[in-house]
């Protein structure tokens, strides 16, 4: 169903982006993808979103900390293709007490996981109005909901991405139809997701045991299901919000989290 349309991934070299990317290619979209890695990674990831069907698929490099580096990749991306889904995925996480925090990280995770959206968002909603479709995905976290300690920044990050994900969906709430799929803006806000970036608190967790064991202090610390979500389980919810049916749905936050904020 987005066959003719293109998608952007922001930090689709890796984990939930990747996993988003290639199932939007396998709906049909020509998909431009984004993050950091070596010159094997960055291959790695486009053969990845090729093989799963995109009908093209290109790598468009940019640090999200530099707002002149996201101008451009904006620029260059749309020179390629009208963007019809965006999707801010990127993300980077520091744990650390408030106290202990160093600045850098605070303005880094800010930068990243917030003011990159910002941007991206600005770059292309007028288009999608335009067009009168759109699509904005954005991943944010639980902890855009709730909050854990030594995570100050990251919380902040994520509650900021849910509020601007509101304002933005209410400002083209009425842009485009039912007919055309209209312009959302959505937030998805996952729990524990296997991927690298949750390495870290799983190694800090293990107390001598294995990973396994790790994964276990961890999941029962808030998680109630007890169960990691995979990357292609976020990917699957990401796709259906992009459906010209999910075109009522907007200004959401949803939890996919096994019952953490039901709590
Ligand atoms: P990941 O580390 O596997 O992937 C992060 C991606 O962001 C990579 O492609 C990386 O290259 C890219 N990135 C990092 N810094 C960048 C920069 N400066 N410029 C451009 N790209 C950059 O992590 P993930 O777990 O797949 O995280 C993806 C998103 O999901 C993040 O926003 C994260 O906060 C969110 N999330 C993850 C979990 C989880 O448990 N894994 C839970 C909730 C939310």
């Amino acid at each position: 169903f987005l066959e003719g349309r293109a998608a952007l991934v922001t930090g689709s070299t890796s984990g939930i982006g990747l996993a988003i990317a290639r199932a939007l290619a396998a709906c049909g979209a020509r998909v431009a993808i984004n993050g950091l890695g070596d010159a094997a990674q960055i291959d790695a990831a486009v053969g990845a979103v090729r093989d799963a069907g995109a009908a093209d698929v290109r790598h468009f490099d940019a640090d999200l900390r530099d707002p002149a580096r996201i101008a451009a990749m904006m620029r260059d991306a749309q020179a390629w293709s009208p963007i019809d889904v965006l999707v801010n995925n990127a993300g980077i996480q520091h744990t650390a007490a408030v106290a202990d925090m160093p600045a850098e990280r605070w303005d880094a995770i800010l930068a990243i996981n917030l003011s990159a959206a910002f941007h991206t968002m600005q770059a292309l909603l007028p288009g999608m109005a335009a067009r009168g479709f759109g699509r904005v995905v954005n991943v944010a976290s639980v902890h855009g909901l709730v909050a854990s300690v030594q995570k100050a920044p990251y919380v902040a990050s994520k509650f900021g991405l849910v509020g601007m994900s509101k304002v933005a969906a209410l400002e083209y709430a009425s842009s485009g139809s039912r007919d055309s799929g209209g312009v959302t803006v959505n937030c998805i806000c996952p729990g524990w997701v296997e991927t690298p970036l949750i390495e870290p608190q799983i190694e800090a967790r293990r107390n001598g045991g294995s990973r396994d064991d790790g994964v276990r202090a961890l999941l029962s610390e808030k998680q109630p299901s007890l169960r990691m979500s995979l990357p292609d389980d976020i990917a699957a919810l990401a796709t259906w919000l992009c459906r010209r049916e999910a075109h009522n749905m907007t200004g959401a936050a949803i939890p996919v989290d096994g019952g953490w904020t039901a709590q």
